[in-house]
């Protein structure tokens, strides 16, 4: 029983309202006094629910997620915060889910940054998907759902969430800067989606950006030292500077993974960068997707202070060793 839809995998990049989300559905099956299956609002459980605090509303996140959000202190934890989703956490989770719920007839798991689990613990998370205690109800959070194994993933309701509407910025970037439609969309895009950030950049930085890709795409293992002066140059503009630069590689190896996987060119970003894009592109999907994560990672590490400069160099020579790599 309660077999069907028990497991939902929200997927879409970070801040297009994946948790939201997740949080209003997990209220609509707690809340005491539902009406049509929306939650009432105003119940003792739909209030826990909003304050974060219904204790059979179990969100198990990334220890440096919860360092951002204030629930977990370094000190406390007395070593670094790890990006990942820990064995040990879903070991943990497995246990809580053996006990009955607190207060509510069933009990939600949120798994933020489900696709940082890496194989064992997918592994050993499988066995709670297989066989949730019923009235478990599990909603795993992705930005890549690739990054699941496919037992996992089939296992789910998948409900893609789209990134922010680009067309609706793009084509205000378009009327309010005079700029055409192709570059318009480039510029939403790099901007995810943002419409302050999309109307702040500048035509140098792209060209600027396309100069950066370029050289990226001609790093190899062999010489470290045009590597370590491109990331010199990408962390030139300070915090702000690497993070939009590292937005904008992430952008680049997202559209070159749709074309690797056989995509149409209507559908990629960067539409000025096709021929590079296509060079990429011939590597394979994988490793597209292994260098947008880590540009991804890179940019989170400079958003927890990361030094820009470091997190650049690491992530730069991640992408040339995995070149080499079996
Ligand atoms: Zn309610």
């Amino acid at each position: 029983m309660g077999r069907v839809h028990h497991a939902w995998l929200f997927a879409g990049p970070d801040g297009v309202g994946k948790e939201t989300t997740a949080r209003a559905f997990a209220q609509s099956l707690l809340c005491e006094t539902p009406l049509e299956g929306e939650a009432c609002g105003g119940c003792l459980a739909c209030q826990k629910v909003e304050r974060g605090a219904h204790p059979d509303l179990l969100v198990v996140l990334p220890e440096a997620r919860a360092v951002d959000r204030g629930l977990l202190s370094r000190e406390e934890l007395g070593r670094t915060p790890s990006r990942d989703l820990r064995i040990e956490q879903v070991r943990d989770l497995e246990g809580m889910l053996a006990l009955a719920p607190v207060e509510a007839k069933c009990r939600v798991v949120l798994l933020v940054g489900a696709d940082s689990m890496n194989v064992p613990a997918q592994n050993a998370f499988l066995k709670t998907l297989e066989e949730p205690p019923v009235g478990t109800h599990l909603v795993l959070l992705a930005e890549t759902a690739d990054a699941l194994l496919p037992t996992i993933r089939s296992r789910c309701v998948r409900v893609p969430f789209a990134p922010l509407p680009l067309d609706l910025v793009a084509e205000r970037v378009a009327e309010a800067r005079g700029v055409p439609e192709q570059q318009a969309r480039l510029l939403a895009a790099l901007a995810g989606g943002s419409l302050g950030r999309a109307m702040e950049l500048t035509t140098e930085a792209l060209e600027d950006r396309a100069r950066i890709l370029e050289e990226l795409e001609q790093l190899d293992a062999s010489d470290f030292r045009p590597l370590l002066a491109l990331a010199e140059r990408i962390a030139a503009g300070g915090r702000d500077g690497a993070e939009i630069l590292l937005d904008a590689i992430a952008l680049f190896y997202r559209d070159v993974a749709i074309l690797a996987e056989g995509g149409s060119e209507e559908m990629v970003a960067n539409r000025d960068l096709l021929p590079l894009l296509q060079r990429a592109a011939r590597r394979g999907c994988p490793a597209a997707l292994f260098r947008y994560r880590e540009a991804a990672r890179a940019r989170e590490a400079i958003e927890r202070h990361a030094v820009p400069r470091l997190a650049v160099e690491r992530f730069l020579i991640r992408c040339v060793l995995e070149e080499v790599a079996p």
